[in-house]
This record gives structure tokens, C-alpha cells and sequence, in this order.
């Protein structure tokens, strides 16, 4: 697996020198929730630029449903949501990552609102808070009943678009970090991007924010948007910085499942309001299979969701489970969204069983950063779904990605300005590192060869990647399969990774090979079953297992972090940065 782990550091020959040059204090890699949030705090310390690769809806955070779990009602408490956040964790959430975030979440929550983000309310005027599986109080917050994050990107979006020294790059692909030095360790300057218009471009930076999200995408069935293409977690990783905990994806127990359409999420929230999962004869089996029923963890229910399917698809009885809505009062003004979704297919939850299946939904994993949002590479902050901070363990507790993109937004942006300096003089950082103080342009050469061998059908590679990990790397795993899938993405990388491509499509799919060997590497060191990760030949928590396994370019083996399990002292300063 080499050549895929060690592969060139950048996708495509250039030489900076000869590119067009922009300069910026921030470079801000992402415009969901947490690049929108990081790009308002770094606008505070100089000027910013954001990239979007598509345009500015279509984030994972424009497709949130539930909404934002955050303590702000009386009957809750922040113990309450720690603990919850713990439990779902299964032994691997660092604790003051957790009481760090939740401690911090109202005050985001707040600060949103003073912004003009709507949320729900109840008759009495107060906030509506809902609950959804794993929490043990009412505590999300929403808009519209399901349509939480398409106003939470509004909100951030008209917040940026009105914030002086933020400029905006929308279908702009960032195809990789600038160190001035290819070994690990050498500074983040900035990124190499492209622009169907423009071109390919240098943009200097002192501080660079990735903020590019997930990667669902990398599986066959998932609930993400087309640009989940791990594209943010590549580039770091060639960059030298470390990654951990990839083994850790969350799936989702029930996304619509209608051959030609999307994976249409089907929010938690709908089975918290009592909806039921029945099989092909109708007959509700999670009541067999966990106290909760359909509100077990997520891992629990998309478990028994794919076995039940394997069960009735040796009786014919069809690749999905059934979601019943029909005995709920007020499911369309509760679910106005999900009603108008399912009309197109001619469904009526009133009246209509709805077919689900489980999807890959979000990566826990991702590059390893402390409480401040740094990555272990000099002048790389990472934030949002692409950042591993140690929130959530093993397994994501429902509405908490949200509220992690909010507060790791805000301090990553406040603590970035630690790159700017005066005058072009030279500062030592925290960790020891040196770094110029403007990011004035260094002369990178990247000297790849065009690869002698022939063409390729880029789809048929990007889709037997998503069939490969779906079956391999999904909901169940085991080593032997790991292990096929290992040697699968090594010998596609030995013909796709040599290519040079010119557009995004292919560097999607570069990405994507990188990635998907990296969640594969970690599922089978892993050799537990814990959290969201499931192994068939391993099926318990072994306690030797309760570290990060991290891993970076240049080391074969894994590296362990331990958990931390001390009492959080985290201080919250004015500016909101975590000291
Ligand atoms: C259907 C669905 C429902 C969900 N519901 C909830 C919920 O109710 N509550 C909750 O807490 N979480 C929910 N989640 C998870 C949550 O939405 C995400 O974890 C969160 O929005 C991630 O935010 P982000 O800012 O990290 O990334 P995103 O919002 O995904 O933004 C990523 C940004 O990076 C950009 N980007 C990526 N690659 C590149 C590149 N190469 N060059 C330039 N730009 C790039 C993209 O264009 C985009 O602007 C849901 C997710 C999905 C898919």
C-alpha cells in the first residue's frame, strides 16, 4: 500500500513562480458552518479570503435537519450533555474536548441568534427544543422544523457577506497545501487552487483554516452532498499532517431508499416523534433487539437494519426496511421539508410506508488537532467535519457536529492571528516552530511526470471505489475484508494516481483513493468492534484500543495518542478563544 500512502506531495506539476499570486492574513478552505464561522472571528485579526469549491449552498451544512444540540433551557444542564456526549463516545471522546465544546454552545447558540438566524419557537414564545436518540434531555434547536442547516448557511453566508476584509471564491478548488518543503513539519503557506475562469492560482497565506468537511461521497450509499469528496483530508495528509481515528464513520440508520433517487436523509428527529422501523412483513423488530427500538444509538439501528435486509433478501423481501409515520399528529408541520421530499416520489407518510436504508453520514475521524484548532503542521488550522478535536469518541451524539463546526469556527479564526506578526520579523510559536511573519511567495516546484501508461475511465474507478467500501469498509467489517479491500486500492492507485488530471473530477477521485485506503488502514489496525466501527471477527471493545490511532505520511505504522479523561479547565476568554 505504499504508493498510496507515500504518494507524489502534489497532485499536478507547477511551478509557483509562474502562476498568478494572491495574498491573504487567513486563507479559509471550506464555507459550511465552520469556514463561515472562522472566516468572521479571522476577519478580526486582518483580511480573509473563503473558498467553496461549488457554489455556497452546497455544503453539508445547507442539508442539516435535526438541528444544533446546545444547553439552553433550564431543565438541561451542561453534566447532562457532557455525559451524553461521553456515552455515545464508547470510552474514545477526549473529556475536555467535550466539556470544552458544550460549555462553549449556548454562547454560539446566542450569538447566532443576535445575527439573525431563526429558530423555532413554542406557543410560549420560548425556544422549541426537540430530542433525538441518545440525548437524555430536549436540547436541539431548528428552524422550520427540518430545515435547520439551510438557515444556519444563510445566516453565515449574509454574516460573511457583510463583514469588511472577507472576500468570497466560490467554485474555486483548492487541489493542495503549500509547504515550502516537501517533509513533514515544513509550514503551510497557503494553497494552489483552481478556478474554471481563472485558472490555477497561488493564494499566500500566514494562517490557512481547512474547513472542507467530509467524505461520504466515498461510499457507495451516503447522505452527503456531491462535494464530500475528502478532498480536505488528502491535501493535509500529503501535506504532512497527521490524521486520526479514521476508522470512525458514522452511518445513518434511515435515508430514503428508491432506485434513481438521492439518499434523501430521513431526520433522527422522526423517529424521536415515534416513528417505527417495520420489515417486510411488516413486524417492528427493533423492539427485539434494544430497549430504545428505533431510538438505539445509530450504530445499533443501522446494524439491525442491514441484517434484517440480508434476512428478508434471502426471502425476497427487498434491499430496504419500511419507516412508519403514519399514527403521528402534525408530522407535516413538523416535517414540512421530508412532506415535500417524499410528494415528488408520490408518498405520503399519512398514508404511505416509507422505504429506508442506512448511509454513510459523517466522518469522525479526520486531521488531529488540539483545543485550538491546530493541526501539528505550522500554519495549518483545521475545523468542522475535517478536523478529528476528540468530541466524538467512537461515535457522533445527533446534533453535536453542528455545534463543533460553531465553537471550533470561532477559536481556530481568533487563534490564527497567532501567525501574524509585525514587520516581517520572526516568531517562535508554541510548539517551537519559526515561521515568516507575511507569507511572502517561496519558489515551489512541484516536477511530476505525465504517466506513460494509458487512459482511464475516471467513473468506473470512482464508482467501484464507492462499491468497494461500501461492501468492505461499511457498516460491517471484518479483517478479511479489509484486507481485500487494501489490496484492491493499492493496485486501482497504481494506475490512477500516476495520471495527471486537469480538472476536478480527476483529483476528486485521487483524493478519494487516498482517503478511502486511509479509513480502510485504520478499520483494520482497529481489531475491535467500538463505537460506530464494527468488526464481525472482533466484536467486543478491547481496552488496549481505547487510544487515537494516528497515522501520517512518511510512517507506516500507527502512532497512539491517549484519550484524555481529565476534568476539563478550559478557560473561555473574551474573544472566545480556548486558553
Ligand atoms: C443530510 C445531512 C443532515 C445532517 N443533519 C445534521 C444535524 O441535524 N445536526 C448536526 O449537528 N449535524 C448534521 N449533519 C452533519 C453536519 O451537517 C456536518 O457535519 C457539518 O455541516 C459539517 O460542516 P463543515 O463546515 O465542516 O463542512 P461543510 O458544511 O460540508 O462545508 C465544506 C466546505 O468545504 C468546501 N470544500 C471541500 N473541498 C474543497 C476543495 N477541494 N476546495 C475548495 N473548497 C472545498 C465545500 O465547497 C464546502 O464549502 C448532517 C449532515 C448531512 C449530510
Amino acid at each position: 500500500m505504499d504508493r498510496l500512502f507515500d504518494q507524489r506531495r502534489y497532485l499536478i506539476p507547477f511551478r509557483s513562480t509562474l502562476l498568478p499570486q494572491i495574498f491573504t492574513d487567513t486563507l479559509v478552505i471550506g464555507a459550511g458552518v465552520a469556514g463561515l464561522r472562522a472566516a468572521v472571528a479571522a476577519s478580526e485579526h486582518g483580511d480573509v479570503i473563503v473558498l467553496s469549491k461549488g457554489d455556497l449552498k452546497s455544503t453539508n451544512t445547507a442539508w442539516a435537519q435535526g438541528g444544533i444540540a446546545a444547553v439552553l433551557t433550564k431543565d438541561d444542564s451542561t453534566e447532562s450533555h457532557v455525559q451524553d456526549t461521553l456515552v455515545a463516545g464508547a470510552g474514545l471522546c477526549d473529556h475536555d474536548a467535550v466539556r470544552a465544546i458544550v460549555e462553549h454552545g449556548p454562547r454560539s447558540l446566542r450569538q447566532l441568534m443576535s445575527w439573525g438566524m431563526r429558530l423555532d419557537t413554542n406557543a410560549e414564545g420560548e425556544l422549541a427544543v426537540g430530542r433525538e436518540g441518545g440525548h437524555s434531555a430536549s436540547r436541539i434547536v431548528h428552524t422550520d422544523g427540518d430545515a435547520t442547516g439551510r438557515e444556519l448557511q444563510r445566516c453565515l453566508v449574509e454574516k460573511v457577506r457583510g463583514t469588511t476584509g472577507v472576500r468570497v471564491f466560490e467554485n474555486c478548488f483548492a487541489l493542495d497545501l503549500i509547504t515550502p518543503g516537501n517533509e513533514p513539519g515544513s509550514p503551510v503557506m497557503g494553497a494552489i487552487t483552481y478556478h474554471p475562469k481563472y485558472g490555477l492560482q497561488m493564494i499566500w497565506a500566514k494562517a490557512t483554516i481547512l474547513a472542507s468537511g467530509g467524505a461520504g461521497v466515498l461510499f457507495r450509499e451516503t447522505t452527503n452532498p456531491a462535494q464530500a469528496t475528502a478532498d480536505g483530508l488528502a491535501m493535509a495528509y500529503r501535506a504532512g499532517a497527521t490524521v486520526s481515528d479514521m476508522a470512525f464513520v458514522q452511518f445513518h440508520p434511515t435515508t430514503l431508499y428508491l432506485p434513481g433517487a438521492a439518499r434523501w436523509l430521513i431526520t433522527e428527529a422522526v423517529r424521536g416523534e415515534g416513528a417505527c422501523l417495520l420489515d417486510s412483513s411488516h413486524y417492528r423488530f427493533m423492539l427485539d433487539v434494544h430497549p430504545l427500538a428505533e431510538l438505539a444509538p445509530r450504530d445499533v439501528v443501522s446494524r439491525a437494519i442491514v441484517r434484517q435486509i440480508a434476512k428478508q433478501a434471502s426471502a425476497a423481501g427487498g434491499g430496504h426496511v419500511w419507516l412508519d409515520c403514519r399514527h403521528i399528529k402534525g408530522f407535516q408541520q413538523r416535517f414540512p421539508g421530508i412532506c415535500a421530499l417524499l410528494k415528488k416520489f408520490d408518498l405520503d407518510p399519512a398514508e404511505d410506508l416509507i422505504p429506508v436504508h442506512p448511509a454513510a453520514h459523517y466522518m469522525i475521524g479526520g486531521v488531529h488537532t488540539d483545543l485550538a484548532g491546530r493541526s501539528d503542521v505550522p500554519g495549518l488550522y483545521v475545523v468542522g467535519e475535517a478536523a478529528s478535536t476528540g468530541l466524538h469518541g467512537a461515535n457522533r451524539l445527533a446534533s453535536n457536529s453542528l455545534l463543533e463546526g460553531l465553537v471550533m469556527g470561532e477559536i481556530a479564526g481568533h487563534t490564527c492571528a497567532e501567525m501574524k506578526t509585525a514587520n516581517g520579523t520572526q516568531t517562535t510559536r508554541p510548539s517551537g516552530w519559526t515561521t515568516p511573519a507575511r507569507p511572502a511567495p517561496v519558489s515551489v516546484i512541484s516536477d511530476i511526470r505525465p504517466s506513460d501508461q494509458g487512459e482511464l475511465d475516471l467513473d468506473d474507478v470512482r464508482s467501484s471505489l464507492r462499491s468497494a467500501m461500501w461492501k468492505n469498509v461499511g457498516i460491517e467489517r471484518s479483517g478479511a475484508k479489509l484486507r481485500d479491500v487494501g489490496d484492491m486500492l493499492d493496485f486501482w492507485a497504481r494506475y490512477t494516481l500516476d495520471k495527471i488530471f486537469d480538472e476536478p473530477a480527476g483529483w476528486e477521485v485521487q483524493n478519494m483513493l487516498l482517503v478511502g485506503a486511509l479509513v480502510a488502514r485504520s478499520a483494520a489496525w482497529r481489531d475491535e468492534s467500538r463505537g460506530c466501527h464494527t468488526r464481525t471477527d472482533t466484536t467486543e471493545a478491547k481496552p488496549d484500543y481505547e487510544v487515537h490511532d494516528c497515522w501520517r505520511r512518511g510512517r507506516g505504522n500507527a502512532e497512539t495518542v491517549p484519550v484524555s479523561k481529565a476534568p476539563a479547565s478550559v478557560v473561555v476568554s473574551g474573544k472566545g478563544a480556548l486558553v
